[in-house]
């Protein structure tokens, strides 16, 4: 069970907690909860340090903000009676491109410009404006719309988010499309347990609870093409209890502080890449930045590591491998002690009977607890503290007074762990 904890502990700004029914409830987007899962450090650096760096705009971010805007001003002046000629749309296109922010673009990948990602986008809406014009397959309702409604019954969470366009269809069904400018498209599995869309179609019905029949709508620019899904109940239920099992997640990280880097592709994006712990070291032994440690002697611990737990490793083998000659030699020679000059070592072998573990043979295993548990031989269970701290008490499935009860064991522990990894290996 989680505190309430104080919108000081989160470095939170009043804008980001929305009063709901009364209570204040801390508000998450989707987006929000995708940086705490790609990496819980860059969720720390930004949406609890508030980390101060130059945040240069990926192309990919700015291609996919040039595209919506052209867009949005498409179904705009349609709303208003006029349809855009396509040249109009990429005039509005092409001067998004020229806008203020285009000196902080950043290209990442390699042997592509800006040409090329503007090349894409122009070639995207080209397509979307052959396929869906004159633009009439229902009136549009609302354009980037800003949605914001509470989680969970209690109102402790709140869910915000911006959906690109909501139309009603002539048959009386409400359309949220969602534009994306992705390369690859999901599969129509992905997309049927897509919590973005799940979490949508709750706004909408938050802010216009009348309406009964609503589709979901990805709009693939790049590719012109579109798939569609239909959420019911019960899956808006298991996606509204999902995510609000990540949300405790991250209101546990924030508890324990615990926002371990987690390096991937995505680091090449990552504006905080220059104060990531994961990177740091690197970068100063590379000379690519100053710090204010003394990098030389973290180079040396380091590779002191790796020395010594490479001999260990070999050890270790070399020792097992011993261990199996003298039990062949004893077993063969009829002996259970070898003098030695510096002593002696005594070898006992025994066979005995003991049921699997878990490891051994997992249906086995499950069987045989079932068996005993029916028995009510509980003395047989030993506690897992980690299985009761983490899946039950963390996320919330234990009785409330059980929950409390349980409060006042609770102790801070802390756990170092060093993974090694070997050059050309
Ligand atoms: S550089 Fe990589 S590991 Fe570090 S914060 Fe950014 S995404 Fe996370």
């Amino acid at each position: 069970m989680i505190d309430f904890i104080s919108r000081e502990a989160y470095n939170l700004s009043i804008d980001e907690i929305i009063y709901s029914g009364g209570i204040m409830a801390r508000s998450y987007s989707n987006s929000r909860i995708g940086t705490f899962n790609t990496c819980p450090r860059q969720y720390k650096f930004q949406y609890i340090e508030k980390a101060a760096v130059e945040k240069p705009v990926s192309v990919e971010a700015f291609l996919g903000a040039a595209v919506h805007h052209s867009l949005e001003k498409l179904y705009t002046m349609k709303m208003n009676g006029r349809v855009q000629t396509l040249e109009e749309l990429l005039a509005s296109y092409n001067e998004y491109w020229e806008g203020p922010d285009k000196e902080s673009i950043k290209v990442t990948r390699e042997n592509l410009g800006v040409e090329d990602y503007i090349k894409v986008g122009t070639e995207a809406l080209t397509k979307y404006y052959e396929k869906y014009k004159p633009f009439d397959d229902g009136d549009t309702l609302a354009l980037e719309k800003n949605i914001s409604f509470p989680l969970d019954p209690a109102g402790r969470f709140s869910i915000s988010g911006k959906i690109d366009r909501i139309s009603i269809r002539k048959d009386g069904v409400v359309e949220i499309v969602d534009y994306k400018t992705k390369a690859f498209l999901p599969t129509q599995q992905l997309l049927n347990d897509d919590e973005q869309m799940g979490l949508y179609q709750m706004g909408v019905r938050y802010l216009w609870p009348d309406f009964e029949r609503i589709e979901l709508k990805q709009i693939f620019l790049r590719q012109g093409t579109e798939m569609k899904t239909v959420m019911d109940e019960d899956k808006l239920e298991e996606i509204r209890y999902r995510v609000f099992q990540k949300i405790l997640e991250i209101e546990l990280a924030v508890i324990e502080d615990n926002f371990p880097p987690r390096e991937s592709a995505i680091c090449d994006w990552c504006v905080y890449f220059e104060l990531c712990p994961a990177k740091r070291h690197r970068l100063a032994i590379e000379d690519e930045i100053a710090v204010e440690f003394d990098a030389e002697q973290g180079r040396r611990l380091a590779e002191e590591y790796l020395v010594i737990n490479d001999e260990k490793k070999k050890l270790e083998s070399k020792l097992k491998a011993l261990k199996e000659d003298i039990v062949r030699y004893c077993t063969n020679y009829d002996v259970s002690n070898l003098a030695a000059p510096r002593g002696s070592i005594t070898i006992s072998s025994q066979e005995t009977q003991a049921f699997p573990g878990k490891t051994d043979d997992e249906e086995a295993y499950l069987e045989i607890s079932m068996y005993i548990r029916n028995a009510g031989l509980d003395e047989c269970f030993k506690l897992d503290q980690n299985i009761l701290y983490k899946d039950f008490y963390v996320r919330e499935k234990l009785p409330h007074d059980l929950a409390e009860k349980l409060s006042k064991y609770l102790v801070k522990k802390r756990r170092d762990t060093i993974r090694t990894y070997y050059k050309g290996q």
